[in-house]
């Protein structure tokens, strides 16, 4: 009888911590998704030629002033150099006082 109920003991500890593992888990999940859309891109395109990232070979990533933006080939970087306040506000940004 006592071993019987010890199992039974053990059986309901055991589903309550997979439960909280389960818990664990989504929560993570959804933390994890919701930091992932406030981080995410806003564009597909490159700013300065507005075409599909990636369609040009490799995209590049750059970080300007702690903005991070995307351009679809060099000559995109150069010129977004030239003129960043403009193609900043492609990106919904100002451009930073520092
Ligand atoms: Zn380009």
């Amino acid at each position: 009888m006592v071993s019987a109920a010890l199992t039974r003991l053990q059986f309901y500890f055991q589903s309550v911590k997979m439960q909280l593992l389960a818990i664990a888990v989504l929560t993570t999940t959804l933390v994890g998704v919701v930091v992932q859309a406030a981080d995410a891109y806003p564009l597909s395109t490159c700013v300065v030629s507005g075409k599909t990232l990636g369609s040009m070979g490799s995209p590049i990533t750059i970080l300007y002033k702690g903005i991070e933006v995307h351009f679809c080939c060099d000559g995109c970087v150069k010129k977004f150099h030239a003129d960043p306040a403009t193609y900043l506000s492609k990106l919904g940004k100002k451009e930073p006082l520092q």
